[in-house]
């Protein structure tokens, strides 16, 4: 059972360019709620920020976390590993810390396997239509059309695991999505009434998929 006084644990997941890690960085800005910094063996891209976006390790140190069993959940994804480190993790939420992560459906389900004694809340953003996705991408991508055409291909696979989280969220206009995760994850944690169509997201995930 958690303890009344422990942080909870967000997890934030979709498929790339849905927009998790604005939301996250938003989130983060509330009182109380902390990132976890993954290590990543990706190239940083050009607005990123070494040791505050992401730890930029090369792959023999990611090997070295992996043996010394540093890693909460580690994984592999478009071709790079990324991994969460179980020890700032854990401490936060002793000291009564939200933590939220940017992670993908892989870590989602290793951290929720694991049972831990915190609550959990588990998120997974969808983007309004594939349209968007693939403008989304572009923009962020600076218009790498290989990087784009990958991910816009990964998303047909990414999106069937909707159905393992806890809410399920669109993201059209920015800040009422922001506020709609809030007020969820307000009401989990406060044992309040949960505004959650399950019925609007399954026929939006048929549109998607269509
Ligand atoms: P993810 O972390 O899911 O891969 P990002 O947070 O990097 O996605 O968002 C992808 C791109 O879309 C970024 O350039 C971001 O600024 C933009 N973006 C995110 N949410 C919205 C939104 N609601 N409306 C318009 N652009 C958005
Ligand atoms: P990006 O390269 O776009 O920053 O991230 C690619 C994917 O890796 C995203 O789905 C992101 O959520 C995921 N990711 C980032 N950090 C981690 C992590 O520590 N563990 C796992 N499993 N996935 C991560």
């Amino acid at each position: 059972m958690p303890i009344e006084n422990d942080g909870v644990m967000v997890i934030l997941s979709s498929p790339s360019g849905a927009g998790k890690t604005t939301l996250t960085n938003l989130l983060s800005k509330l009182d109380n709620f902390k990132i976890s910094i993954s290590h990543t063996t990706r190239q940083p891209r050009s607005n990123e920020v070494a040791n505050k976006d992401y730890y930029f390790v090369n792959n023999d140190e990611f090997q070295r976390l992996i043996k010394n069993e540093e890693f909460l959940e580690y994984a592999k994804v478009f071709n790079n590993f990324y991994g969460t480190t179980r020890t700032p993790v854990i401490n936060n939420l002793d000291n009564g810390k939200n933590v939220l992560f940017d992670i993908d459906w892989q870590g989602a389900d290793q951290i929720k396997n694991k049972k831990l004694d915190y609550k959990l809340i588990t998120f997974f953003i969808l983007p309004p239509s594939k349209e968007i996705l693939y403008e989304r991408l572009s923009k962020r991508e600076k218009k790498d059309k290989i990087i784009v055409q990958e991910r816009m291909e990964q998303f047909e696979r990414d999106v069937l695991h909707w159905i393992n989280y806890d809410y399920v969220v669109v993201n059209d206009d920015l800040e009422k999505c922001y506020k709609k995760i809030h007020k969820l994850i307000d009401a989990e944690i406060n044992h309040g009434s949960k505004d959650y169509d399950p019925e609007f997201i399954r026929k939006h995930v048929e549109k998607l998929t269509a």
